[in-house]
């Protein structure tokens, strides 16, 4: 964090307090080498969207991680990247609304919802690393599902 008087790099903290309702952190720094004192304000990224993993582990969603994460599961196949940054965008909106604590799975099944619609091979892809899916069998049913003339909002998806 630059000094924004001197612009010099080394500064200290002299004051730290919670705010925002927990959200941000205010923390008072000075200047080591002009001495003069500025305010920053920390935040987790993308507004405090928190990703609850499995394991209970949390880490700060990153909508870059997820677009990479679909771009690995559309590569080599004919899409514009657009596409996938829209679905990006449009999962981050879908999971935003419910945040600010987000569980994977539920991510997961946003982005399978928007796939499915995109391209086939690049949803089972994706659906075969991110569900989890335990056995070729759990691949080949969620194959057959996308084959029915079902509609996707009616499906049931276990657990
Ligand atoms: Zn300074």
């Amino acid at each position: 964090m630059r000094c924004p008087y001197c612009e010099a790099v080394e500064t200290k903290v002299v004051d730290s307090r919670v705010t925002d309702g927990g959200a941000a952190i205010r923390r008072r720094r000075e200047c080591l080498h002009c001495e003069l004192r500025f305010t920053t304000f920390e935040r987790t990224e993308d507004g405090g969207l928190v990703v609850v993993k499995r394991s209970g582990g949390r880490q700060a969603f990153q909508r870059e991680k997820l677009l990479s994460g679909l771009r690995r599961a559309a590569k080599n196949r004919p899409l514009d990247p657009a596409a996938l940054e829209a679905v990006a965008v449009s999962v981050e909106e879908h999971v935003r609304a419910r945040g600010p604590l987000v569980p994977t799975d539920e991510i997961g099944r946003a982005v399978l919802e928007r796939l499915r619609e995109l391209d086939e091979v690049t949803y089972l892809r994706f659906a075969s690393v991110y569900m989890g899916f335990e056995d070729a069998t759990d691949f080949a049913r969620e194959a057959g599902l996308l084959n029915k003339a079902t509609a996707p909002k009616e499906r049931r998806r276990r657990g």
